[in-house]
């Protein structure tokens, strides 16, 4: 599902974000990557969609190469891919709605997008990626009424209504309170059992990675440097 093939990325100053990665991750797999920060976490979760271009090796994702993609066929790609951020990522002053809706971008002319002509099949299928996620009666409020968790729901719908077989969430709920924490890495667990999208989640917690992942990825100074199960992990501290 997504592979990478000795994967490097030197940032301009030199800093070295990641080093020499190799990596399979499969279909449905929930993997959890942890590692201290400045370990390399976000830079290696967001190489997969290019958010970060890394500067060797190659990523591939369904057999395709992201790496060397452009034009159509990226974009094509990383519509297969829904991206979750601490900070939410919402327009805020846009309804709850319209919000998900934007998961659909690209899939129409950009008028009727700027129009909001959202045909009903889109409006649908939005509303049901709100209610997955327990949060469709807050469809019509604006997306900076609502609270940290339930804004983060939105944001999990939003990658839904993408129909993306991939989300990547970079530090979910790092701005979240514990109770709110469960709540939406629940979602993010339910919505990959229930749909089997592939999910991959860089969280600083080792408590919490071995209590949602299948399989757990540390990594520290850009190298993996461990890949198991979190009874595994366990065994390890
Ligand atoms: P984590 O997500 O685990 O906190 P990052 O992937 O953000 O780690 O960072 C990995 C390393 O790369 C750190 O040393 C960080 O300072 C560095 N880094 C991240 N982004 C940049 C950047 N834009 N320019 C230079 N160095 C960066
Ligand atoms: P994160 O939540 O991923 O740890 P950071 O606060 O480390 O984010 O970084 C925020 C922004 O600063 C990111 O865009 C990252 O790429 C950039 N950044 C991080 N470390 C460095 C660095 N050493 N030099 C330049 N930019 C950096």
């Amino acid at each position: 599902m997504i592979e990478f093939k000795h994967v490097s990325k030197t940032y301009p100053n030199g800093t070295q974000g990641l080093r020499k990665v190799n990596l399979t991750i499969e279909k449905g797999e929930f993997v959890v990557i942890v590692g201290l920060s400045g370990a390399g976490k976000s830079t290696l979760l967001r190489s997969i969609n290019r958010l970060n271009e890394i500067t060797e090796g190659e990523i591939l994702i369904k057999g395709q190469s992201i790496t060397r993609a452009r034009g159509k066929q990226l974009l094509h790609m990383r519509r297969d891919i829904g991206m979750i951020f601490q900070n939410f990522n919402l327009v805020k002053r846009s309804s709850v709605l319209k919000n998900v809706l934007s998961g659909r971008v690209g899939y129409h002319s950009t008028l009727r997008t700027v129009l909001g002509l959202w045909p009903k099949k889109d409006v649908a299928l939005a509303m049901s990626a709100l209610d997955r996620v327990n949060i469709q009666e807050k469809a019509y409020s604006r997306a900076d009424e609502l609270s940290g968790g339930q804004q983060q729901r939105v944001s999990i719908a939003r990658a839904l209504a993408q129909e993306a077989t991939i989300i990547l969430a970079d530090e979910p709920v790092a701005s979240l309170d514990p109770v709110t924490t469960i709540q939406v890495l629940d979602d993010l667990q339910r919505v990959n059992k229930e749909l089997g999208i592939t999910t991959i989640v860089n969280l600083h917690s080792v408590d919490l990675a071995k209590k949602y992942a299948t399989r757990l990825i540390g990594i520290r100074s850009g190298e993996v440097v461990f890949d198991g199960t979190a009874d595994q992990a366990s065994d390890e501290t």
